[in-house]
This record gives C-alpha cells, sequence and structure tokens, in this order.
C-alpha cells in the first residue's frame, strides 16, 4: 500500500502553492485532479499514436482503434457491466444523460407519461427531462426531501403508477454528500417494469460503480470526477434497451450504409457514438481507473472513510456551524453555513489562504431552496486529501468567524 506522501506525489497539482499559501484542494466534488499516470497515457496518444479511430486502414489509426476498445473494456469491467455494448463513451455526465432523455424519449414518451426525478438532482438530472416533457406534453413528477435531505421514500412509491416511463435519481448528493437508497429505489421501479436511470457522477468516485449489484437500467459519469480526463464520460446501457432506442445524433461511425434515399444504423456501442468521439480522454480515463485499482479500492475507501470521521467531528465542533444535510454525509462531502457569515465571503477569505471549496446553489437550485438556503459552503474530500489539510480548513474557518464577528 501506497502511503500518502507517495499517493500525493502522483498528483503534482497538489504540492502548489496559491496567494504564496500551500494549496489546500477541497473541491473534489467539482472536479478531481489527475494523476501523471493520466496526464502521461494523454500525451502518449499525442506524441506516439494519434489518428483518427475506427477509420484508417493504417498503424496508426489500428493502434489508436485498439486503445480506444480497450477502454472500453476496461470501464466495462470496472461498472461489471456484462457486455462491451453496452458501454457508449459521451462527453460527461451531462452529455448521457440528454441521449437517453432524448432517444429514451423519442422512443417511449408520448402525452399524458411521467418521468420521476428527486428533490436531489443536479441541474443536469433536472432540465434535460424538462425538456422532454415540454417536447412530449409529458409530466416532471419529483419525489420530496424531509428537512435532513432524506427521501421521502412513501411518497416515491406512490408516485409509481402505468404512466411512469422512467425513474432518474442521483446516486450522491453533490450538494450535501447525502446517498440515496438507488438499490432500492430500482427494485421498486422495477416492479412495474420502469427502467431507472441512475446519475453516478459523485457515487462513482466513492466506490458506488457496481450496476449489476443495483440492476440500474442507465448509469452514467463523468471521467473528470474520477481523476480521469475531463470532455469524457460514459452511459452504461443495458443491451435490450439500447437496442431499442433510436440514435441519438447523426454523422460519422454510427452509420452502417448511407444514401440519399435512406441510412441505416451501425450496432452498438457505434450506433451512439456519432462523429470523432474523445478518444484521448477515453484513453487516459481508463489510465485512470487503472491507477484507482494499483492504489487498491478497498485502501481509498478506508482513506475516505477515516477523512469523513475526523472532518464530520472537526466541524461539528465550530460554533454557528450549520451542516446543510443534517447527518453525516454518506461521502466525504461537508455542506454548511456559519451564521452571519454570506458562504460567498467565506469563499473568498478560505480562497486567500489557499483554501479551495466551492461555494453557491452547486447546481442543485430546487434543492438549496428547498432547504430554505441560497447556498453553501462545499468542502469536497477524496483519499489524496489529508488530516493536517483538514485543520487548515477548521483554522481558515475560525479565521473566517473572527473576521466576521
Ligand atoms: N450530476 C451530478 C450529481 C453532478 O455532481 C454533476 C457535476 O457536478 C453532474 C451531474 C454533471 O456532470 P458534468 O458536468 O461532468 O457533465
Amino acid at each position: 500500500m501506497k502511503k500518502i506522501t507517495e499517493i500525493r506525489k502522483d498528483f503534482s497539482i497538489l504540492s502548489t502553492s496559491v496567494y504564496g499559501k500551500p494549496l489546500v484542494y477541497l473541491d473534489n466534488a467539482a472536479t478531481t485532479q489527475k494523476p501523471s499516470c493520466v496526464i502521461e497515457a494523454m500525451n502518449e496518444v499525442y506524441t506516439e499514436y494519434n489518428a483518427n479511430v475506427h477509420r484508417g486502414v493504417h498503424f496508426l489509426s489500428d493502434k489508436a482503434s485498439e486503445a480506444y476498445e480497450n477502454a472500453r473494456e476496461k470501464i466495462r469491467s470496472f461498472l461489471n457491466a456484462s457486455q462491451k455494448e453496452e458501454i457508449i463513451f459521451t462527453p460527461g455526465t451531462t452529455g448521457s444523460i440528454n441521449l437517453v432523455a432524448y432517444s429514451f424519449g423519442e422512443r417511449f414518451v408520448k402525452k399524458g407519461d411521467e418521468i420521476i426525478i428527486s428533490t436531489l438532482e443536479h441541474h443536469s438530472n433536472i432540465v434535460p427531462w424538462q425538456m422532454l416533457c415540454d417536447r412530449k406534453g409529458a409530466t416532471l413528477k419529483v419525489i420530496p426531501v424531509d428537512d435532513n435531505c432524506r427521501l421521502v421514500f412513501e411518497e416515491y412509491t406512490r408516485m409509481l403508477s402505468k404512466k411512469t416511463r422512467l425513474v432518474a435519481v442521483t446516486q450522491v448528493s453533490n450538494a450535501t454528500g447525502v446517498v440515496l437508497p438507488v438499490k432500492e429505489i430500482i427494485e421498486e421501479a422495477h416492479r412495474y417494469n420502469i427502467p431507472v436511470l441512475v446519475d453516478g457522477a459523485q457515487g462513482v468516485q466513492h466506490g458506488m460503480n457496481d450496476v449489476m449489484e443495483t440492476d440500474c437500467d442507465f448509469y452514467a459519469f463523468s471521467g473528470h470526477k474520477i481523476y480521469g480526463p475531463a470532455g469524457i464520460g460514459v452511459l452504461y446501457g443495458k443491451r435490450e434497451i439500447l437496442e431499442s432506442m433510436p440514435p441519438f445524433q447523426g454523422g460519422g461511425d454510427m452509420i452502417e450504409k448511407v444514401t440519399f434515399e435512406k441510412t441505416t444504423y451501425n450496432a452498438l456501442p457505434f450506433k451512439f457514438e456519432a462523429g470523432t468521439t474523445n478518444f484521448p480522454g477515453a484513453i487516459g480515463l481508463a489510465r485512470a481507473i487503472d491507477y484507482l485499482r494499483e492504489t487498491g479500492p478497498e485502501y481509498i475507501e478506508s482513506l475516505e472513510k477515516d477523512l469523513l470521521g475526523y472532518t464530520w467531528s472537526a466541524l461539528s465542533e465550530i460554533p454557528g456551524l450549520k451542516m446543510a444535510g443534517g447527518s453525516v454525509p454518506g461521502v466525504p462531502v461537508f455542506s454548511f453555513n456559519l451564521e452571519g457569515v454570506h458562504h460567498y465571503d467565506a469563499g473568498m477569505v478560505l480562497d486567500k489562504l489557499g483554501i479551495a471549496v466551492r461555494t453557491g446553489n452547486h447546481c442543485a437550485q430546487p434543492l438549496i431552496e428547498r432547504l430554505g438556503l441560497d447556498g453553501t459552503i462545499r468542502a469536497s474530500l477524496c483519499f489524496y486529501n489529508t488530516r493536517e489539510e483538514v485543520d487548515t480548513l477548521i483554522e481558515g474557518i475560525n479565521r473566517v468567524r473572527d473576521m466576521f464577528f
């Protein structure tokens, strides 16, 4: 097992300074830093075998295509999906959800139907469904939460009906770190044969990556939140459903034969990968997943668990600090406010101390409103963070309190 000091050396950005202070990066729910092996893997693509995939007969194109398809296989194995055809590369979680909302919606949603989401969703798992409902004359239903951000499950079961076409929920609230009972949500929907899309953007990097275990029908995540590059993401879908869906976008690679009269479409997964895909990104993402395997998922989990407990206890002792999620979050994402201090002011002061946190509504405006807030300060940690960094955060928060009182 690598020591934390060795792990941190893999992420060179972590040893940089901002405003002359050592960087304390606590904005991992927004995006994670990249280990040098990911940067090297992408560098290798561009310096050693850059060529368009699935198109050329030449050496470089073959090599790039092979690396791209190997990346797909790595993702399949990581998600525990049964077939490579079920893994579609997209630009990210948002791209994946829009693909399903458009394509599944085109084929299966009609006037009077219903789509169910939860109050805890990121805008990316709200707006595509609103757009679909507007196009089709369908209705968006929202599972409520209680004051502690927990889903009101009985309301959800009451919402499910013959009109429900799809349920789309997040694994983890990006705004509060609350983990949703996704397995139970899926079981309940499946009793009515209703498919479920899981937004894995905040769960995939915390070990919630097994699609067989949850039996979800769709799973979406972004590479940049799991130590991979930006601009690449994944949509997993059960083959039978993907086969029944029309293409999302038209263009190269997604076709079998084109004439001016009629076009026939390529097989899965290419049917959903129109145009030149972000193949260097896919290769970089596969390297990130290898890195996590090499580091050890259980070790990573234990590091994050330690940070979670340590941070929770430390924050709980600060007078006037109120956690937005109520009780202990399921992952090390802490969303809070300081009495009498605007979250934005707090974020600005912390920034000047070298501490990167996020402030605002975290692209989850309906949830923040439901909690009666106009924003929070969010510190999101991952396995490369340290207890010393948490201590710096606590000192920083105390500085903020001193300044405003
Ligand atoms: N869903 C959740 C829960 C998120 O936290 C995010 C990003 O913060 C997204 C979706 C959108 O991800 P991306 O911007 O990478 O598409």
